[in-house]
């Protein structure tokens, strides 16, 4: 058999001191003044014993030949490092011996004695209260979280250790584990055998090149049962043994307390089990997606290390045989076990991201589960997104996409911003409004101060959706006039609830139209005043009486329209003087969109009733808010004590701070009317040179282009072919307009120049090629 290198096993090869109980009682008392009777514990490379003195005793360890003074000094180091880190972490400390009272120096605490084959270190390590954990005897579920959040709060505690000797190789730490190879011959059955070269094989494939790329620090390495002391509820109340401490990945942590609490469950509950304690560390230390994906690896070479090791040592050292193949039975019943459910599938089963579905089954599954109702799949060829960054998206294949399409990722798919304000919060607290805490009154206040001045708006309801922000508005305005009717844009779009539905004309069938519902044309809108005395005229017709008005600014469903100031405000004035009320739907405008203002009804010169907010409000995260004013919200409240559950939300209001924030940190919005211009620009110059291009319009980078036929008219049809022939490109475009074909332009507003000149060089190419 090939030895394994001497600097991983030289601890393992040298022979275990052979002190008897009586020597050791002596050793104690001269060394430490402790006197009492010795017993010994077990130990694979040490002699460890138990001192009785009556009182509260301690344990005396004597080393190895083989060991390293430094090592030891190492494992003391990191011991009184925790002690002042986590001081309620209960690990056992090194006691100094007589006459020595520099506490603060490790090697202090290891006086030598001497053997017949040389000189020992020994230590003496305060006596833990607790027992063992009893053989064979599982923790129950809550013993199991507190036992991977007790190691969490070991790693927590060593983050901020450092010792030269952390750097030790050392076979038993996983990072060595294609070091057993050699080993690996002395495992008697060849299924064994084979077992365990295929996960070497496997750890050398997986492991070994993202080793670099694991977070490492100084860990304790063997946080085993056998290492801790439970009480009666086996809580862990003494952690004992240092001595695989190393500097290693984290997650190799994990993976060994993990072999040592499954190698005794029923094979049935090793996942489950797994499940609870990976939890309980995730209680403290989140894992990386990385690390989740390697832990499965690193536990089946934790437990290879186990039974290699012990089937190597086992030929030297026969007489210890039980002690050192203690623990293989557990071992191969959970080696035998990945090996037959297969390492990817266990990996899935401790969280491991799951594998990608083929995009036809994903699209046959979304039909039967979600039903006739739900909205189609944009483009010929659907998009299976992966993730996202930025503008972009990225695809089951990898391919990236251009996103000129989501208004929703206002400040960028997944911005670190939001997404950590959204995880940090959601660790923290998440309840709802009922409570007090601050976040909400922070958001609440925001939205107050970046209303404009004079406005009234001042009172502020944090809901879920812009429909349901919307709804709102509507039984507010209801309370206050009385009335029940409506004004929208023809083909206007504000949400999905009963009432709200009926206010968009564009999701109406076709020859519907609500009793108290009235539209005004959006295609001409220096119309919208004399359109709005017609509606109000017919509404009266109809012995209704106005209550609210709705507008989307930026007429986004209508096509994508930038009427004049004094339009809007004739649109608006006209209905008020009807006695409505005048609901400034931001949904898809505010937020900085336009480039113009944060919001776009202020573009207009008009001062809304309602401010409704939604979408790119918590860029993803689903929030959404109504401001109004307070008179408007007491009379309602006469009659209305409104609660939404998860509206206004800790974790909700966190992402909506955190994307008013960006938007300001990285002046989105003046970027959105800089890039925007030069967008409109670029495109008018396609539009030049190919006539299926209309008009090009919007504000900012809310922009529509008309696709139109050799008559000019409308042509939903081309519009749909462009809109493939850039999805197909790598550019992703919407269309709108009651004929659907305006290409409906509306990227996240970190849209940079080079994604306007992607984004109109696609474009120029799709039509050079149709
Ligand atoms: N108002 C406008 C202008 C919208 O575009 C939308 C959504 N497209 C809504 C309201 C409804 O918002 P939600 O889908 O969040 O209910």
């Amino acid at each position: 058999m090939t030895e394994p290198a001497a600097s991983a096993t030289s601890v393992l090869e040298a022979t275990p001191p052979r002190f008897t109980p009586a020597e050791v009682s002596a050793i104690a008392l001269e060394l430490f003044g402790i006197d009492g009777e010795a017993r010994e514990l077990g130990s694979e490379r040490d002699q460890a014993f138990m001192i009785d003195d009556g009182d509260a005793g301690g344990v005396v360890k004597i080393s190895n030949l083989g060991e390293d003074p430094e090592v030891l000094d190492l494992e003391t180091a990191a011991i009184l490092h925790i002690g002042r880190a986590d001081a309620d972490l209960p690990v056992a400390r090194p006691q100094l011996p007589l006459g020595l009272t520099d506490e603060s120096d490790p090697a202090s605490y290891r006086p030598t004695t001497d053997g017949p084959e040389g000189r020992h270190f020994v230590r003496l390590f305060e006596r833990m209260p607790g027992r063992a954990a009893a053989p064979g005897s599982d923790l129950d579920d809550r013993a199991l979280r507190a036992y991977g959040e007790t190691l969490a709060r070991l790693g927590i505690a060593l983050r901020g250790f450092f010792h030269p000797r952390a750097g030790r190789s050392f076979l038993w730490d996983t990072k060595n584990a294609l070091g057993l190879r050699p080993l690996v011959s002395s495992i008697p059955d060849p299924r064994h055998r084979a077992i365990v070269d295929g996960l070497l094989d496997r750890y050398e494939q997986r492991v070994t090149p993202a080793w670099p790329r694991l977070r490492s620090q100084v860990i304790h390495g063997d946080f085993a049962l056998d290492n801790a002391l439970l009480d009666d509820r086996d809580r862990v109340v003494g952690i004992i043994d240092f001595g695989d401490i190393v500097h290693s990945a984290l997650a190799t942590d994990l993976a060994s307390s993990l072999s040592s609490v499954l190698r005794t469950r029923d094979e049935e509950d090793v996942f489950r089990a797994a499940r609870l304690l990976i939890d309980g560390f995730q209680s403290r230390v989140g894992l990386e997606p990385l690390e989740l994906e390697l832990l499965p690896d690193l536990l089946a070479a934790r437990l290879c290390t186990i039974v290699s090791i012990s089937a190597w040592r086992v030929i030297s050292y026969p007489e210890n045989a039980e002690y050192i193949q203690a623990w293989d039975p557990g071992s191969w019943m959970l080696l035998n076990l990945f090996d037959r459910v297969g390492m990817d599938m266990v990996a899935q089963e401790l969280g491991a991201e799951r594998p990608r579905v083929a995009s036809a089954e994903l699209a046959k599954r979304r039909r039967q589960a979600l039903g006739s109702a739900i909205t189609a799949l944009t483009y010929s060829e659907p998009v299976h997104v992966q993730r996202g960054e930025g503008p972009w998206l990225f695809d089951a294949d990898g391919r990236r996409l251009l996103d000129v399409y989501n208004n929703v990722p206002v400040v960028g798919h997944c911005h670190p911003r939001v997404t950590e304000a959204v995880v940090r919060q959601t660790r923290t607290l998440n309840t709802h409004a009922r409570y007090l805490y601050e976040p909400l009154m922070d958001l609440a206040e925001r939205l107050i101060a970046a209303m404009p001045d004079g406005s009234g708006l001042d009172t502020v309801v944090v809901v879920n959706s812009g429909s349901e922000a919307n709804d709102l508005a509507w039984r507010i305005a209801k309370a206050r006039t009385g009335g029940s009717g409506a004004l929208v844009t023809d083909f206007a779009y504000h949400g999905v609830t009963t009432v709200i539905a009926e206010v968009s004309p564009e999701e109406w069938p076709a020859g519907y139209r609500p009793h108290g519902v009235e539209t005004v044309a959006a295609d001409d809108t220096t119309r919208l005043g004399a359109e709005t005395a017609a509606a109000v005229g017919r509404l009266r017709d109809r012995g209704v009486a106005p209550a609210a008005a709705y507008l989307d600014g930026g007429f986004t469903s209508d096509g994508v329209r930038t009427p004049a100031p004094a339009d809007v405000a004739a649109m608006v004035d006209g209905w008020r003087d009807a006695g409505g009320l005048f609901v400034g739907d931001e949904v898809q405008a505010g937020h900085g969109r336009t480039g113009d203002h944060m919001w776009s009804f202020q573009g207009f010169g008009i001062s809304p009733d309602f401010v409704t907010l939604g979408k790119p409000m918590g860029n993803g995260y689903p929030v959404a808010a109504l401001i109004t004013r307070a008179d408007l919200m007491d009379r309602f409240a006469e009659t209305t004590d409104f609660f939404s559950t998860f509206g206004g939300n800790p974790v909700a209001a966190r992402a909506a701070i955190a994307v008013l924030d960006v938007i300001r940190d990285e002046r989105l919005m003046e970027n959105a009317a800089v890039v925007g211009e030069a967008l409109r620009d670029r495109l008018r110059d396609v539009a030049a040179r190919h006539p299926v291009l209309g008009d090009v319009r919007g504000r900012g980078l809310l922009i529509g282009v008309d696709v139109v036929d050799t008559d000019g008219a409308p042509d939903g049809a081309a519009a749909g072919r462009i809109v493939d022939g850039l999805r197909q490109r790598g550019v992703l475009v919407g269309r709108t307009g009651p004929h659907s074909n305006v290409l409906k332009i509306r990227p996240p507003l970190v849209f940079a120049d080079e994604h306007a000149v992607l984004m109109a060089d696609t474009l120029a190419a799709v039509l050079a090629e149709s």
